[in-house]
């Protein structure tokens, strides 16, 4: 027998770092290529350097190990590889401001060098933070394999697509326009732009056709991008305006002579139907302007102010410049009128700046190519979204989707591998720097200063940290991996990308099933935010109630795709569950200390109707879970263990047990320990990927054991012992007991207190009550068990409600005669005693002259009320008398 004697009480402080390193120092998490096992991988989506784990993130991370979790057991080789991401651009915001606190010094007083020192040492403390907190939640990852987007291995990887993609003219470097945050000073990818609304205004401008005193009135939301314009379109089937193409119009303020040209783009039914266009701050008019041959004319800066194209204008911010053109416009006479309108504009998903669309030189994806087979790989089910209503967002993105932008103006993150010429500007992509130029064998070469999006090397992440580009057996064996998590919110940040780049790279998608979860909200309901500080942090809660039950309480109340609320008085309910599951335990165990037994079952036990009704129910359950388990269900299967555990064997079975345990029989004895034991190992063993810390410490005090449950087989459903029958009379028998403990606490019956049970029933039930009326003698108070014709029932015997039948209790055997007779006489005299004092109050004339009526009138209804009371309790003393 191993280690004697669990502690009295659950306390999860005593055990789960232990238990953690115990894992580990057995090296239980660790996978290899083994041709003899079948794979089963699991990406961790790499947690950000720039944070502390959160509430998403201990969701996101149970959900991934209760799958491997289940998995191992199941005798795959499984591999749950960890690491982090560099987080390039939120990564340099969070360096620079504490640079800025520490040294007061701002991004362009330091050297690019000096900043990289300063964020390598962010990420080592801050990297390693965020890894010890995954441990604490018990996160079983190969912590051996773990990586980060900016190691060596990622950093070739990224080179390595950057250089194919180039070759292939799937990347390119080209003016467009693109979103610009003028805070960060950086370009952002369609992905990194949040919509929201705003009040603003449409301006009706009036700008003069050339030569006649007509004009065209045009409507805009940024009268200051007008500086810029360069034409303006008109639908060519417009009936009110195809006679003006060819002309000009003469730009207000500027006055410059602008065409007018028609582009079906313009929509005959919005606005005016006539359209200023911008080429060089909309990305709409920008296409416009391409169509047509249009002059890109910037007139706003890279932080938000007017440049010198804005003549007079120049040096003002971009919303001051707003205010003084429109008065400018105004006091010509060109301004028609002001409409107040709530716009949809586009914002910094960093900072909540309003993007500048910007013309600039930038590298871009082209995506129409990667696209496709990224969206036939989800039509032919090579990826299935769970739920699969997820696909609509997936293939909306990408049907729509732009080339992406991925050159940033930062420093943190991939360097792009191009290097330019000085002397004849020739482009060099490379996976080192040139020595020379290639063209004109120049030394003087630069490379380019900027930092690939970060969602470029995490694009890569199912690959890159198996090994690729190298041919690694890793890479063979693992890749695809069976199953990615994550949430909602980055489905077209992140999915998205990977699948595209794991079907260009790798031939073969980068994982089979996409578990998409929702957002844990506050107990309100509200996105737990640091502005409103009603994030809970799941560190704290790991501390107060163990790990397994915050896993536990975010398992039951998950359903995929669907947000969910933290409320922490289910997390109490998950730690009163778990301290239910080791009292259980510690009983059963208790029970078997002195013995020398063997505890499995052999086939030849004579089993009761109660053993045969929990290994059913056991049997059953663990088909169920492991159902659930496989198609992903884990808050199902969850809620299964749950009923079963706490209901079925904790209160019902081990109830049930005792009069065998504790009575003389060895044999019966010896019986019911095996069934408590076998049933209990099973439960540690589906109850281990869901809470497999207090599992696991349960396990170890297990007797006859010689392997960590952690790599224990998971049970597998026996069908021969699922017996519907025992199950069906098992059940009736409990509804019954219920039901008669029901009605003898509402009548405030004591336990000790026995009564006759007079069954009135048929059949199945009838044998089924009378066979087995040792439970209902046992366990519901039963004087005796006896079958009974209706018509002899007494007419005050208290029915209780069974399914096919009808049992009764004669009221005499629940209530003692005597004694209630003598309360209800004393409840008499209470009644008497109040009337005379009220009808001693009203015949005082004192009081009746003095008292307001209201007063009075109270004291009438007193006497009132105690007389029916008064009645009323006389009837019952009668009653009774009538019984003695
Ligand atoms: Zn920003
Ligand atoms: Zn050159």
């Amino acid at each position: 027998m191993s280690e004697l004697l669990m502690g009295k009480n659950y306390n999860p402080k005593e055990f789960e770092d232990k238990i953690f390193q115990y894992w580990m120092d057995k090296k239980y998490f660790e996978a290899n290529v083994n041709n003899e096992k079948e794979p089963f991988s699991i990406v961790l989506p790499p947690p950000n350097i720039t944070g502390q784990l959160h509430m998403g993130h201990a969701l996101d991370h149970t959900l991934q190990d209760v799958i491997i979790r289940f998995k191992r057991m199941q005798g795959f080789e499984t591999l749950w590889l960890p690491g982090t991401d560099h987080a390039s651009i939120a990564t340099e915001v969070k360096v620079l401001n504490q640079i800025k606190e520490d040294e007061g010094k701002s991004k362009d007083d330091l050297t690019r060098e000096e900043f990289l020192e300063k964020a390598w040492l962010w990420r080592d403390i801050y990297g390693r933070k965020i890894v010890n907190q995954m441990k604490k939640l018990g996160n079983s990852c190969d912590w051996s394999k773990e990586r980060f987007t900016m190691d060596e291995g990622c950093n070739d990887a990224v080179t390595e697509v950057f250089i194919k993609l180039y070759e292939k003219d799937l990347i390119y470097k080209g003016n467009r326009i693109i979103n610009w945050c003028p805070d960060c000073q950086t370009t952002l990818s369609d992905a990194e732009v949040e919509h929201a609304e705003k009040e603003g205004h449409f301006y009706h401008i009036k700008y003069q056709i050339k030569g006649t005193d007509e004009f065209l009135e045009i409507a805009t939301t940024r009268p200051e991008t007008m500086l810029g314009d360069t034409a303006i379109a008109v639908n060519p089937s417009d009936e009110r305006y195809h006679k003006y193409i060819g002309k000009t119009v003469i730009l207000p303020i500027v006055n410059r002579e602008i065409p007018i040209i028609g582009d079906k783009y313009v929509d005959l039914e919005t606005g005016t139907g006539a359209l200023k266009v911008t080429p060089a701050h909309d990305p709409n008019d920008f296409l416009i302007g391409k169509r047509h041959n249009l002059e890109e004319i910037s007139v706003i800066n890279g932080k938000g102010f007017m440049n010198s194209n804005a003549m007079h204008f120049e040096g003002m911010d971009r919303d001051k410049c707003r205010v003084e053109i429109v008065k400018e416009l105004d006091e010509m006479g060109a301004l028609i009128e002001i409409k107040d309108h709530i716009h949809n504009v586009g914002v910094c998903y960093r900072c909540g700046t309003v993007i500048e669309p910007r013309v600039s030189k930038q590298w871009f994806v082209a995506m129409e190519k990667l696209a496709k087979p990224a969206l036939e790989a989800v039509a032919n089910k090579d990826m299935e979204f769970i739920p699969k209503r997820f696909d609509k967002i997936y293939n909306h993105w990408l049907e729509n989707i732009r080339d992406w932008c991925i050159s940033r103006q930062l420093w943190w993150g991939h360097r792009i591998p191009a290097y330019y010429c000085q002397d004849c500007d020739e482009i060099i992509v490379n996976r080192e720097a040139p020595v020379s130029c290639p063209k004109c064998k120049s030394k003087n070469i630069v490379q380019d200063p900027d930092v690939l999006d970060t969602w470029f090397s995490s694009a890569l992440w199912p690959f890159s940290t198996l090994g690729w580009p190298e041919k690694t057996k890793e890479l063979d064996y693992f890749y695809p991996t069976n199953v990615l998590v994550t949430g909602y919110d980055i489905i077209f940040f992140w999915v998205v990308r990977m699948m595209f780049s794991g079907i260009e790279q790798m031939d073969e998608v980068p994982f089979k099933h996409t578990f998409i979860h929702g957002l844990v909200r506050d107990s309100q309901g509200r996105k737990m935010s640091k502005s409103l500080g009603n994030g809970v942090d799941p560190l704290d809660v790991i501390s107060e109630y163990g790990a397994d039950a915050l896993r536990f309480m975010l398992m039951t109340g998950n359903s995929p795709g669907n947000d969910m609320k933290f409320l922490i008085e289910k997390v109490e309910a998950s730690r009163n569950f778990a301290n239910k599951l080791w009292n259980a335990s510690r009983f059963v165990l208790m029970g078997l200390e002195d013995s020398n037994d063997n505890f499995e079952l052999n086939g030849t036990e004579e089993l009761n109707l109660s053993d045969k009704w929990i290994l059913s129910r056991l049997n059953e359950v663990t088909r169920d879970v492991t159902n659930n388990l496989d198609k992903y269900e884990l808050g199902l299967a969850a809620n299964k263990i749950y009923e079963f555990v706490w209901d079925e064997y904790c209160d019902w079975y081990i109830e049930l047990s005792k009069k065998r345990l504790y009575g003389e029989d060895k044999e019966a004895k010896l019986t019911v320990q095996k069934v408590l034991v076998t049933v209990l190992k099973d439960i540690l063993k589906f109850m281990h990927p869901f809470m497999p810390f207090i599992t696991e410490e349960i396990w170890s005090h297990m007797i006859d054991i010689n392997e960590a449950l952690i790599i224990s087989e998971w049970p597998k459903c026996d069908e021969n012992r699922l017996d519907e029958n025992s199950v069906k009379e098992m059940n009736a028998i409990m509804v019954a007991i219920k039901n008669i403990r029901n009605i003898r606490s509402q009548m405030d019956v004591a336990p000790k207190r026995k009564a006759k049970l007079l069954v009135v029933a048929e059949g199945k039930i009838k044998d089924n009550i009378i066979k087995n009326k040792q439970y209902l003698i046992d366990l519901a108070s039963c004087s005796e068990v006896v079958l009974e014709e209706k018509s002899n029932i007494p007419d005050d015997a208290i029915s209780v409600v069974i399914d096919g039948g009808e049992l009764f209790i004669p009221l005499a055997d629940l209530i003692n005669f005597e004694i209630e007779l003598k309360r209800l006489e004393d409840e008499k005299k209470g009644f008497e005693s109040e009337i005379k004092r009220a009808e001693g109050k009203l015949s005082n004339k004192g009081f009746i002259d003095k008292a307001p009526e209201a007063l009075i009138n109270k004291e009438k209804e007193k006497i009132n009320k105690y007389k029916d009371m008064l009645v009323a309790v006389n009837e019952r003393i009668e009653s009774i008398k009538g019984k003695l």
